[in-house]
């Protein structure tokens, strides 16, 4: 049902598509989201077996609707249930920190990049974050924000952070246009526009490595090397295992990715 990262110490989970009750061909069976074909009890059944089986509180999930920014948001107790309880008036955002228990933090993704984040100062877990970036967030450097809001609003130091990025499309499937190279080259410098954005050899083509490029921007954020884990398992590679967008031309159900302070 979930994937594990192996460095962080924290409770979370990056979902995998089985071990749900939607029984839709493209939405079975564990989708999390709303308005991708199953009924709302579906999808809240589907959080309520997820939930029990990382171990939190369902009704502690904040997940907002994702709009492909850099907006991040500190939350709280007060935010418990946003986006799957609470759905009036709940704004949009790509990323969450936190420094409080009982507050899970989700990710939604199908291809885009999860990243769960903790920070640990003197031996304790003092917060978590989490972030989604497709090519838009990337390049907006979302990771590295969050790294910067966990230091400068709850005290981390980035030596102490740990990332783990998780399941998403990796460079073998991720095929995108000029704009995007020129995009990474403009906001996030040629170097690594050049190692990471790769022609594919057909016109105008090129392999992005969303992955690599996330765990760049956490480096230079000053989060060690050593401290970033990437799961190598491409979302696009194995429908039967992950909702892939690109796979499915878009026709998927979402998976779920949580982090929070045990
Ligand atoms: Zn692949």
């Amino acid at each position: 049902m979930f994937i594990k990262s192996n460095i962080l110490r924290s409770p979370h989970a990056f979902a995998k598509r089985n071990g749900g009750v939607s029984v839709k061909e493209h939405t079975k069976s564990l989708n999390l989201a709303f308005g991708r074909g199953d009924e709302d009890d579906v999808v809240l059944e589907n959080l309520a077996i997820f939930a029990k089986s990382v171990g939190f509180d369902e009704e502690s999930i904040v997940s907002h609707p994702q709009i492909h920014s850099d907006k991040i948001i500190t939350v709280g107790a007060q935010n418990c249930g946003e986006g799957y309880f609470v759905r009036e008036g709940v704004d949009g955002c790509d990323g969450y920190i936190t420094r409080e228990r009982g507050v899970t933090l989700g990710i939604k993704t199908a291809d885009c990049v999860p990243i769960l984040f903790e920070a640990e100062k003197n031996g304790e877990i003092i917060a978590v974050g989490a972030t989604h970036a497709g090519w838009r967030g990337t390049v907006a450097d979302i990771a590295g924000k969050c790294v910067e809001r966990l230091c400068g609003e709850l005290g981390a130091d980035a030596s102490g952070i740990r990332a783990a990025i998780g399941p998403c499309i990796h460079s073998c499937c991720y095929e995108v246009s000029s704009d995007v190279y020129d995009a990474v080259r403009e906001n996030l410098g040629g170097e690594v526009a050049e190692r990471f954005v790769t022609p594919s050899g057909k016109d105008g083509k090129y392999m992005c490595d969303l992955a690599l490029i996330n765990r760049e921007l956490l480096i230079r954020r000053g989060v060690p090397a050593e401290n970033i884990e990437i799961i190598e398992e491409c979302t696009c590679c194995s429908p039967e295992k992950f909702f892939s967008h690109r796979y499915s031309s878009g026709l998927r159900g979402t998976m779920l990715n949580v982090i929070f302070i045990g």
